[in-house]
């Protein structure tokens, strides 16, 4: 088993993409720099010395491959990587669909590479090792985002709305705030948010921004009173709008959606929904800890429709425990003649302190990597299109995270976030305002848990009035 990953000499520099690299393959990597490998256990080291690039897989018998060193930083380390994958992928027979790229954002890699390389093919292809698939998938998304982007100007920013609590917590989740310690909480977190909110309408008064979509998320907003919701909304109703398009607000659990509570959101003007079955077998649901079933996301999907909500997303997941690429298939099948205008298909990512991480009996089986090729072909033949994607760590099968929708039911605000094409300004636990300026992108992020939101609300207010020197 390899288990190990050596550094030598400049390659100590490429660790953090080498590691993530490897732990696409090996989950878990132990690193080490100039020491001699114990020749007992498998191992991968990677040196870069005297203009050479090498990478050494040993397990049982020694595999090598070289390249000469460009002599630029950034590219030595995606040659290293691709020496490093070659062997991998040859002594494993796995190739992973998105090549040696780990980050959050390949459309972003890919983009920038086809509109500014002469040799953006070869770059993807070869260097990258970007499967065609996977090229296929982000030029659609390109030439699906690439008007919506031309709507942008230097003014324009979104708005983010954090709830950070949830009834139960998912047992591939890691979010902290669904104990019932967290939940006490609430009232007191809303009182503060609403402050929150006020220096936030200053801050873009101020700088006469404009403001394209609002998106409250969370966690579960719905967690959230009727009357809490009316209020939330009022508030965000005294901001500038005059330029809004886009207004979601996630009620991701449908045990939390109530008539009540959608109809504030819709009187409210939210204009997009998140309701989320992640899976439509009740085993599954009871196997990754959800408190509903599956005929309450019917329930709560019907009702959102019967209150006037035309655009609703549909959340699902690749690889859960207990599903299989039956269950799965079947689970697409039936959404999509539900029709929802935004299918968003996630692949199970673990977090690090989830349920699921510390009892690995439930992973025996996976197989997301087939679970996600025929959900895209389905909903492909139905006419949802893909237009926004992103990767996140651990996830299953190297895959990814990508939004399908009906023509003209595209998330705006996903686009925007994901693609880092403008400033956000973020209000809420955990909330990761980001500026968009010509230097690149800074970002400000709010404390991460309920507790302390509260106690260091000052330091919030503070950093948020700091953050308007940004736009001056
Ligand atoms: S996955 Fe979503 S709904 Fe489940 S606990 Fe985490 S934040 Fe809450």
């Amino acid at each position: 088993m390899i288990d190990t990953l050596y550094f030598f000499g400049g390659a100590g520099k490429y660790k953090y993409e080498c590691e993530r690299l490897m732990t696409a393959f090996y989950p878990s990597v132990r690193l080490c720099f100039d020491e001699e490998p114990d020749s007992a256990d498998g191992y991968v080291s990677l040196y870069s010395d005297g203009g050479q690039l090498r990478a050494v897989l040993y397990d049982g018998e020694r595999r090598e491959k070289s390249a000469a060193s460009s002599g630029d930083d950034t590219l030595d380390e995606l040659l290293l990587c691709g020496l490093m994958y070659d062997l991998i992928s040859e002594h494993t027979e796995i190739t992973l669909p998105w090549g040696i790229l780990t980050g959050v954002r390949p459309i972003k890699v890919i983009r920038s590479a086809l509109y500014t390389r002469p040799d953006a093919k070869s770059y993807i292809s070869d260097l990258l090792r970007v499967s065609k698939e996977k090229l296929d998938i982000a030029k659609s998304i390109i030439s699906v985002q690439d008007p919506i982007l031309d709507m942008l100007t230097e003014k324009s920013v979104s708005l983010y709305v954090s709830i950070p609590f949830c009834p139960t917590r998912c047992s591939y989740c890691s979010f902290i705030s669904s104990s019932g310690g967290a939940l006490k909480l609430k009232d007191e977190y809303f009182e503060l948010l609403l402050k929150e909110l006020d220096e936030c309408r200053a801050l873009t008064q101020n700088a006469g921004l404009d403001i394209l979509t609002i998106y409250i998320g969370g966690g579960t907003p719905t967690t959230l009173s009727a009357e809490q919701l009316k209020r939330l909304t009022d508030k965000l109703g005294d901001f500038p709008l005059s330029h809004l398009k886009e207004f979601t607000a996630e009620a991701g659990r449908p045990d939390t959606v109530t008539k009540e509570k959608l109809l504030a959101l819709k009187h409210g003007g939210v204009s997009r929904i998140s309701i989320n079955p992640q899976t439509l077998s009740d085993e599954v649901l009871r196997a990754i800890g959800r408190s509903h079933s599956v005929e309450q996301f019917f329930e709560a999907f019907y009702l959102a429709r019967k209150v006037g909500f035309d655009n609703i997303n549909t959340d699902i997941i690749a690889g859960l425990p207990k599903d299989a690429e039956e269950g799965f298939a079947d689970t697409v099948d039936r959404l999509i003649k539900l029709r929802p205008e935004n299918i968003t298909l996630h692949t199970l990512s673990i977090k690090r302190s989830s349920a699921l991480k510390a009892d690995k009996s439930d992973l025996s089986y996976r197989g997301a990597g087939k679970m996600v090729a025929a959900a895209q072909s389905a909903l492909w033949d139905n006419g949802y299109r893909p237009y926004y994607l992103y990767r996140q760590k651990n996830i299953a099968d190297n895959l990814e995270n990508a939004g399908y929708c009906l023509s003209g039911k595209e998330c705006l605000y996903n686009i925007f976030m994901m693609e880092d094409a403008q400033s956000i300004i973020a209000a809420g636990c955990a909330g990761s305002s980001k500026f968009v300026g010509k230097d690149g992108i800074k970002r400000s992020v709010n404390f991460k848990y309920p507790y302390e939101y509260i106690s260091r609300f000052d330091e919030v207010i503070k950093r948020k009035r700091q953050a308007a020197e940004f736009f001056k």
